[in-house]
């Protein structure tokens, strides 16, 4: 198993994270954050405007429908 070293950009990522769901442990960890919701079919939050966001809706799909309108 590889051993994982502490991120040294969480403190500015976290500075620059859009992510309204504050308890996620993945916050500020953007690698981890990409792989989950990419594993999931998902984009991160940072790349769907705050209205769309806050929905949590996270798919590619939504991502799409609103660079579509
Ligand atoms: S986008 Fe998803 S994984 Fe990233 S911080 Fe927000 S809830 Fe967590």
């Amino acid at each position: 198993m590889i051993e994982r070293k502490p991120c040294p950009n969480v403190q500015v990522n976290l500075q620059n994270c859009t992510c309204s769901y504050g308890s996620c442990e993945k916050r500020g960890k953007c690698c981890e954050c990409i792989r989950y919701h990419r594993e999931n079919g998902e984009l991160p939050g940072c790349l769907f405007p705050p209205e769309v966001e806050k929905t949590y809706d996270r798919t590619i799909k939504r991502f799409i429908d609103f660079h579509s309108q």
